[in-house]
Parts: C-alpha cells; structure tokens; sequence
C-alpha cells in the first residue's frame, strides 16, 4: 500500500514525502478513504500508530476542497467571516501543540490556516489570533469552553469535528466540558472519535455523537505496542532510584522517560538523579506551559537525559525513536502502563519498557499483566531486593562481613536466582554494587 492509492492530494502527498513517510501505517490505510469519503469514524488507535496523520491529512483535504457553509460566504464565495470549519478537541497542551504542528506540516501546501488554544498562556494572544479567523482550530476543552464564555469563538461553523484521545479525556474528567462544547456545534458535521481503549463510557459517548460510523482498528484491543520489549525489575521501594541511577548508567541509556505517579515525586526523583550526577527535568500539570515546553526541548534535543513524567503531562509527549521507558512505579489504573509503554517503540520503532516494581506493587502488576493477556519478563538485578525487609537482611549481612549476593525472600514466589560477578562490578556514586542480572518469567508468579 502506497500514499498514492489513498486519494490524497498532491500537496498532501508531498508534504508526507517531505516527512520521509514511504507507507502509510495500518490506522492511515484503514482511515483515511473512508474520512475523505465524508463517513463518521470510531478509531481505535494508540498513540505511535500515526493516528495524528490518520484524521490530519483527509481533515486538510476536506476542508481544501469544500466551499465554506453559504452562510459565511458573499455573493462572489469570497468569505465574509472566517469561523473555524475544523475542530480537534485534545487532553492535554503538549498534544495540542503537537496535532498543530502536524496540521501546519502536512497542511504546508493549502491555504489552509490553523491556530492552537490551551490554558496555562496568556488568552489574550489567542483571542487576537481568533479574531484574525483560522479555519482549524485545536483546543483543549477548558480553555475552548473560556473562549466560548466570552463570545471570542464561534463554533457555529464547524463541519468537522475531531475527539482526540477520548478516553483519557474521560479519565481526566472532560466529559460535562465535551458535551458543553458538542451544544455549541451545528447538528450537521463529521465525526471523527480516537481513542486506545474501549471502556462502557467511550461506547457510550461515540454512540451519541457518531452516526453510522465506521470502524477501525489497529492494535488489538487494550494490547500493548508489540515492539515494545517489556521487563520487571523488582527492587524495594527505598531502593528505586538507586537501581533507576545504576541502569542509566550500566546500560549507557541516553534518553530516558521515567513516569512517577506523583507531581511531587516526579520533582523529587528529577533532583536526586542531578544530584547524583544524571543530567534530569521533570515535566506536570503543576509546571508553567513554558517551564514544560522547555522541559519537553531540553529533552529532545539531548541537553537533559531523563525526563521524569507524571502520566497526565506524558500525553502526547512524540519523541522519534525513544528508546527507554521507565515505569518508577507502576501506575494505578492498568490502562495508563499501555499508555506509558506506547511511548517508546513508536511507528515501528524498537523501544523497551522497564518497570521497577516493589513488592506493595504486586497487585498493580497483576492487573497490568491481565489486561495485556500475558505476563512480563522479570528481571533480577543482582544487588537489589524487592523487599525491605530483604534490603535490610543484606545490610545486616554486609555489616557482619557475610557479604550480600543471592537472597530469598519467601514473599509471594519472588524467588530470586542471581548469577553473580562479571556485568561491570564496582561501585556506582550511590555505593550500590554493578552486577549482572538474569531473566526469568513471572508467568507462575502472575497467577499466585
Ligand atoms: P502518532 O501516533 O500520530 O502520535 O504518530 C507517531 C509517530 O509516527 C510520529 O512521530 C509521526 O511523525 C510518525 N508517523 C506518522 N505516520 C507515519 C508513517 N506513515 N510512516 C512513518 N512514520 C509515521
């Protein structure tokens, strides 16, 4: 399959040239004719599919070949008032940010205009750029709804409707501010609805907003990105960033997405990983917009190596070729580890996850392991335990001159078999020691 079969125009087409696309992905193939076609869809589609370009690119070509409604037109078709025509509703900032360059990209050979709304900046700007008209308008949902409280956006006109990542917009709580901001659409229009998962609430919510959709989907259901090579680390909690340091180090990772659950923790790990001498940001909710585009850029362009993220601010974080996730603790709704994971490995990319896991995160990981239908390779480091209990028996140890090295546990089958010696040995700054590891499966364990 090529782009030429899709039906895309010749400037669409070279603009995804110019991106150095040579095929479309499974979500564009699948997509794309029946969105230029005119038809609702329901898209199943993680981030890293290329699902952006599945709905950007038809959404350009529409919207460059329909004539504006009558209605905001003169006798001479020439537009009176140029209202948005094309609405992509998002979660977050950076994946609004991100959806805008993507429509400014691929839309570089249209006279097409295109703006981006988000809270956290000035709304001033953003009132101006409204007023000079854009025919695309990509928002989040409650700096739309402040706009459309003052009267500075008109959504009367829009004839494409785009439900970005709608099942974590339902899990951030956007769901009154989305039927809000579906009031203030005209009834006739497209729909277009991407979310990764399928729950009751999704089903619910594209049944009253779809009509006669069609489907697609690419990943399976509520599977993890296949590329994606995933492993456990169990490590006590105190030990976390002992190992999280050891592993940037041993292993040379240069760039590193860490997740923290918490704003606080995701602060606190960034600051102990520079203070042990790993270049570390953190980017969430509680950062100014500019403190997390900067964030975002110093990590990119390689100026910091760890990038410590709460699920939330990770939406929509598109770094080509991420190599390493890191799972500092596992997150409390199984779903998100599918979004976390989905952020390495993108477009085909080889990626790994790691997940450093102690043992009050069994039961998390449990749940992860049966949503994915399977369960993920453990991976012992040697010098660290899962357990407290087990951290403090080896120092014990050490202090009476017993040594460390393999231990037993006795909780829940966590049975560790270490190789020692060999793997770069030492000391890391920490006083942890380097050694090898070896994997074994936690398939018997997931079902304990
Ligand atoms: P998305 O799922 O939209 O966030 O896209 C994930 C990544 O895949 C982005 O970095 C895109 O630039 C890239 N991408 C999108 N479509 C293609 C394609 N057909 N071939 C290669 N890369 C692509």
């Amino acid at each position: 399959m090529s782009f030429n079969q899709l039906g895309l125009r010749a400037e669409l087409l070279e603009a995804v040239a110019a991106k150095g696309y040579t095929e479309p992905s499974q979500i564009q193939a699948k997509a794309i004719p029946p969105i230029l076609d005119g038809r609702d869809l329901l898209g199943g589609a993680q981030t890293g599919t290329g699902k952006t370009a599945a709905f950007t690119l038809p959404l350009l070509q529409l919207l460059a070949e329909q004539r504006p409604a009558p209605s905001d037109s003169n006798r001479n078709g020439k537009r009176r008032r140029h209202l948005p025509r094309a609405l992509i509703i998002t979660p977050t900032r950076e994946l609004a940010a991100q959806i805008g360059e993507s429509v400014v990209n691929y839309g570089k050979g249209l006279e097409l205009s295109s703006t981006v709304i988000f809270g956290g900046v000035g709304i001033n700007p953003q009132i101006s750029r409204l007023r000079r008209g854009v025919d695309i308008l990509i928002a989040t949902p409650g700096r739309l709804l402040d706009h459309a409280g003052q009267g500075t956006v008109d959504l009367s006109q829009i004839e494409i409707l785009v439900l970005d990542e709608a099942d974590r917009m339902l899990d951030m709580g956007f769901i009154h501010d989305i039927r809000k901001i579906l009031k203030l659409l005209p009834g006739r229009r497209q729909n277009l609805l991407f979310s990764a998962t399928y729950s009751d609430e999704i089903k619910k919510l594209s049944e009253g907003i779809l009509h006669d959709p069609v489907f697609v989907e690419v990943a399976r259901r509520n599977t993890a990105a296949e590329k994606v090579e995933q492993v456990v680390h169990p490590v006590a909690k105190v030990e976390k960033r002992f190992l999280l340091a050891h592993l940037i180090r041993d292993r040379e990772w240069n760039q590193v997405l860490v997740f923290n659950r918490t704003k606080h923790g995701s602060n606190r790990l960034a600051k102990q990983l520079d203070s042990d001498g790993i270049s570390a940001t953190a980017i969430h909710g509680n950062k100014s917009q500019g403190a997390r585009t900067k964030a975002l850029a110093d990590f990119k362009s390689g100026r910091v190596r760890v990038l410590v993220a709460t699920d939330v601010a990770s939406r929509g974080i598109d770094i080509n070729r991420l190599p390493h996730v890191v799972n500092f603790d596992l997150p409390n709704v199984p779903e998100d580890y599918v979004h976390r994971i989905g952020r390495t490995g993108r477009a085909g990319e080889e990626g790994a996850a790691h997940s450093l896991v102690s043992a009050d995160e069994r039961g998390l990981l449990r749940d992860i392991e049966r949503l994915l239908k399977r369960s993920i390779p453990v991976e012992d480091i040697e010098g660290f335990q899962m357990n407290e209990a087990d951290v403090n028996a080896a120092a014990e140890k050490k202090r009476n001159g017993r040594g460390g090295g393999g231990r037993r546990s006795g909780d829940g089958g966590y049975s560790s078999r270490r190789s020692s010696g060999g793997g770069g040995g030492g000391r890391s700054s920490s006083g942890r020691r380097r050694n090898s590891s070896r994997r074994r499966s936690s398939g018997n364990r997931s079902a304990a």
